[in-house]
Parts: structure tokens; C-alpha cells; sequence
């Protein structure tokens, strides 16, 4: 080995702190020098309050203490996402992180609450579901850690101040040696024979140059686009929300473990509890509504007093063709987006991250590192992707102008097939990588109203008394079980004060 591979990080948005903190928190300085470079002129996107439940694992990777980080980033915990009004108007589901049930008879949960529902009454499916139960009752608690328990069977994300959380990344990674360059890149060079990017050159004159470009400068995508003119496949056709206006609001006494987004006319409204405000934004298709209208809807339905004016923010679905382009990888808005609905650009962006760790390269950017780190990245997109549009697609609202367009819409032939299989037979591929497991999807699917109309013959096998007993007896304990558990706002509070005993 000749020597630490050099590595520049333009951008110091959520995307170009994490990247630096997964560099820095896992590569030896022998194995890795890391610089990073950010304008504060042009400043970040400043969006992006709730998270997955993965990001825990990407803190635990770098040694990030849970409490320290909530506290300094005013976060909440989020078991998932209630979706009002999506199906139809005055429908209401929580797509949770955690399971519905449990096996009975050796196939999943709900081949036995389909099976039981033909025969005679059944209970909601978020009635046997212990994240949606604890959501629908604003409480929280860890998960223990006995599979047979009822509250070891979901998981938490976040919601917190996401440029506060760059800013404690920031302070991590300095505090460990990482060089912060302040400063606008006004050209990128490229290397006439290779291609590969040269340098980067800062207004001030200052030319820097490196192994490995890592662009993290959002939407422009400055090197990937800019420079390297790798494509960006546009999903509007698809995932027709184009806008947003965020706007942040006092905080107010529904202070819920979960990220609720409500369908409207044009697209759908969010509305996010943090410590000490609550984040709104209307996400919205600006072929189906103009921007003053969408102001005035979304002024219109906060349950809290403004504390700044609506910030607006244009954005497109979809994703950069080849992510890891010669010696540049896009990281974050700079490789793609898909519109905020399921909170998923942050996982992404750790997706990125954790495989340029695993395919680091040592001195030489072999091809096939490149060739393998965008075949995974494409597939987490591919799939995200078709996750989001079920949402649309899958509704029966003809209301306005955009639900007819999407219950009409073509749909990737991928997504029309999982919807085909689970209607036949209640079946639902597991992903062998990429996000969104089964329970994912069937709580989107019955959630959007689809009832599959048969199921699994292994259903069969257990006598129906049995199952609707062992239904009862699910539904009952998670019930009972759910109204032990602390109230959300009294957990919050209690665990972020105990953070001012722990050692930074
Ligand atoms: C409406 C909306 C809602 C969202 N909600 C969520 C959510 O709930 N959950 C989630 O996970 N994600 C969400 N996202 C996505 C999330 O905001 C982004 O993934 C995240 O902020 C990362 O952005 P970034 O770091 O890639 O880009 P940015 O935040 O745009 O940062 C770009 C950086 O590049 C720097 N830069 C740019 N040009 C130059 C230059 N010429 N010279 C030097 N520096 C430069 C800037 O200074 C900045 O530091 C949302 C996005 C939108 C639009």
C-alpha cells in the first residue's frame, strides 16, 4: 500500500457529515485522509426530520451515544407513519416498524387473519400489531430483547433536527482530525486522458486535488452532473410531487411517536413532533395545484402558530443513472431523491455509505468496485421507488385531478407484479437486499384497502377455532401489554435529561 487514500467530500449537508463520519468513524487514518469542503454561503437544504430505523445502526457503527445525540438534535422517537386519508377520504392506517402477529401453523400472520376474515369477523390488522397499538396511544418504550416477548417485536427511527445533526457530525468527526475547508468550488477539472476528476477549485483560487470526490452537494449534483455529466433518470411519471413548503410550528400537546402524513388534493401534508417544535410541509404536484394555492392549504391546516414563513423547495423523483462515476461517488440529493412520503433519502444515504466502507478501495479505483457499489444503490432506489408509488396508485380517491391520474397511471412492471401476487394469494416476496420488509408492504397494501382474495393452503392446516382464538389472544395481549408502556412525551423528556449524565 502506497499510502492513506486521499478522499475530498464536497458538501456539508446530512449527506457530507455522515459520509465523513462513517470514513473517519470506521477507516484508519493509514487507510483513509479525509477533507471536506462546504460553503456556508450557499447553505444546506435544511428538510429532513424523520428517519429509519437502520439510521440506529449507522450511529452504533460509529459509536454515537443515542441520548447525547437526541438531546443536541431535539429529538423524538417515530414507530412509524400514520397515513390519513390515503386509500380513501376519511381512512386512516399506520404503516409501522414492526410486525403484525405472529406465524401460527407455519405461514405468516396474515394468511391467518385473511383465511379467519373470510369466515367470520376479524379485527383491524393494526389491532394485533404492537409499533401501530403504542402509535395509536402516543406511548413509547424500548424493544426488549426476548423474541417471544410481544414488545421485542418492533422497532424506533427518530425524528430530530436534521441540520443539528449535521452540526453534532460535524463536531465528531473534527474532534477526530478531519480537515473542514470552508469555501465555494467554482470549477472542477478533469483529467483529458482518463476522465477521472483532477481537482476541485475553490473562488478563493485554491486548487485541491484527491483520490476519491465524494459530491454531496445536494440537488446540483456539482461534480456527478455538473462535471461528469452522468444522467438523472427522471420517476416524475411516477411520483408526480414536484414541490414543497416546510414550515415549522410551535409545539403542540399531540406530541406522537410517529410522522403523520395526510393526502390532500395535490399531494399530502407532513407533520413531524420534535422537542421543541413541530415540523409541517405540504408536498405537492405543481402540475395539479400552484404554489399560492398550496400555501394557503397548508397555512390552513396547522394545529400550531407559525414560526417562520412557508420555505419553499423544488425538487424531482428519481435517480442519477451511475452514482459511482470514474473517481467520484454521489452521495445524498447529489445521487438522487425520492419525495419525502416513506422518510427514506437519509437510509440512502447511509446505503451509500456503508458500501463505499465495504468496497473501500485501497490505492487503485478498480471498475468493479464502482461497477457493484451502483448495482446496489440502483436496487435500494428501484425498490424504495416502487414502495412510493403503491401509495399513490393503490387508492381509490377520484376527488381531484392527481388521484385520478394516479389510480390510472403505468406502474413499474416490478411493482405490478408484487401487487398481482399479493391479491391472488397474500404473497409477498422478501427482499433479499434493499428496505421495506413484508410487513412493510402489507401494511400499505390492506392500509390502501387491498384484500387479497385467497391464501396460503398451509393456512389450512390449523383448525379455524384455533386461529381466531389465537387471534383474540394476540389482539388482547398487545392491548394489555401497550397500556403499560410510559407515555411518549414523560419518555422523551426523562431520557434526554439522563443524557446530561452521560460523558460526551
Ligand atoms: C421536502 C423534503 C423533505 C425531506 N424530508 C426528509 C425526511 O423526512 N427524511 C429523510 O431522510 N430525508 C428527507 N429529505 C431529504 C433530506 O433533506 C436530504 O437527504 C438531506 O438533507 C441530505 O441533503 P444533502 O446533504 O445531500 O444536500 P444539501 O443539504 O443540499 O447539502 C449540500 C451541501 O453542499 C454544499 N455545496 C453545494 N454547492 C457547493 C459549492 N459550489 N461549493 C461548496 N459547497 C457546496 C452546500 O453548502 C451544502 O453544505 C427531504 C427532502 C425534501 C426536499
Amino acid at each position: 500500500m502506497t499510502g492513506p487514500l486521499d478522499v475530498v467530500i464536497v458538501g456539508g449537508g446530512t449527506a457530507g457529515w455522515m459520509s465523513a463520519a462513517g470514513l473517519v468513524g470506521v477507516l484508519k487514518p493509514d487507510q483513509c485522509r479525509v477533507r471536506l469542503v462546504e460553503s456556508d454561503e450557499i447553505g444546506t437544504v435544511g428538510v429532513g426530520e424523520a428517519t429509519l430505523p437502520q439510521m440506529r445502526e449507522f450511529n452504533d457503527l460509529i459509536g454515537i451515544v443515542e441520548s447525547d445525540m437526541m438531546r443536541k438534535t431535539n429529538a423524538t422517537f417515530k414507530i412509524g407513519i400514520e397515513f390519513r386519508d390515503w386509500g380513501f377520504k376519511g381512512s386512516n392506517y399506520v404503516h409501522p416498524f414492526g410486525a403484525h402477529g405472529k406465524a401460527m401453523g407455519g405461514v405468516a400472520f396474515h394468511h391467518q387473519w385473511v383465511r379467519a376474515g373470510q369466515q367470520s369477523r376479524v379485527a383491524d390488522i393494526g389491532e394485533y400489531s404492537y409499533a401501530i397499538e403504542a402509535c395509536r396511544k402516543n406511548r413509547f418504550d424500548f424493544p426488549v430483547d426476548d423474541p417471544e416477548a410481544i414488545n421485542s417485536t418492533y422497532n424506533y427511527a427518530y425524528h430530530f433536527d436534521a441540520s443539528l445533526y449535521a452540526r453534532y457530525l460535524r463536531g465528531w468527526c473534527e474532534a477526530r482530525g478531519l480537515t473542514r475547508i470552508e469555501g465555494k468550488v467554482n470549477d472542477v477539472a478533469l483529467d483529458p486522458q482518463s476522465g477521472d476528476v483532477a481537482s476541485i477549485t475553490l473562488e478563493s483560487g485554491e486548487r485541491i486535488t484527491a483520490d476519491l470526490f465524494i459530491d454531496c452537494s445536494g440537488f446540483r449534483g456539482l461534480i456527478i452532473g455538473q462535471a461528469l455529466n452522468v444522467p438523472f433518470e427522471d420517476w416524475t411519471r411516477w411520483l408526480p410531487c414536484d414541490r414543497a413548503l416546510a414550515v415549522p410550528t410551535e409545539r403542540s400537546e399531540d406530541f406522537a411517536p410517529y410522522t403523520r402524513s395526510t393526502a390532500l388534493e395535490a399531494g399530502w401534508q407532513w407533520r413531524i413532533p420534535l422537542q421543541h417544535r413541530t415540523g409541517n410541509g405540504y408536498v405537492y404536484s405543481s402540475a395539479f395545484i400552484s404554489d399560492d394555492e398550496a400555501m394557503t392549504r397548508l397555512l390552513g391546516n396547522l394545529d400550531g402558530k407559525p414560526l417562520a414563513e412557508p420555505r419553499p423547495i423544488r425538487f424531482k423523483s428519481g435517480r442519477r443513472t451511475a452514482s459511482w462515476t470514474k473517481n467520484c461517488i454521489a452521495i445524498g440529493l447529489a445521487s438522487g431523491f425520492l419525495e419525502p412520503l416513506e422518510s427514506t433519502s437519509i437510509y440512502l444515504t447511509q446505503v451509500a455509505i456503508l458500501n463505499l466502507l465495504k468496497l473501500f478501495p485501497r490505492s487503485r479505483i478498480d471498475p468493479a468496485l464502482a461497477e457493484r457499489f451502483n448495482r446496489v444503490v440502483d436496487n435500494e432506489y428501484d425498490r424504495v421507488r416502487d414502495f412510493l408509488i403503491l401509495h399513490y396508485h393503490a387508492t381509490s380517491r377520484t376527488d381531484s385531478e392527481l388521484w385520478r391520474h394516479c389510480r390510472e397511471m403505468d406502474i413499474p412492471d416490478t411493482l405490478r407484479d408484487r401487487m398481482a401476487l399479493f391479491e391472488h394469494r397474500g404473497h409477498i416476496a422478501q427482499y433479499r437486499d434493499g428496505l421495506f420488509s413484508p410487513p412493510s408492504w402489507l401494511s400499505v397494501f390492506v392500509g390502501q384497502g387491498m384484500r387479497p382474495t385467497g391464501y396460503h393452503p398451509m393456512a389450512d392446516n390449523l383448525p379455524l377455532e384455533t386461529v381466531t382464538a389465537g387471534l383474540e389472544a394476540i389482539r388482547r395481549r398487545v392491548s394489555e401489554r401497550v397500556e403499560a408502556m410510559p407515555m411518549h412525551d414523560a419518555f422523551v423528556r426523562d431520557y434526554c435529561a439522563a443524557a446530561d449524565m452521560v460523558p460526551a
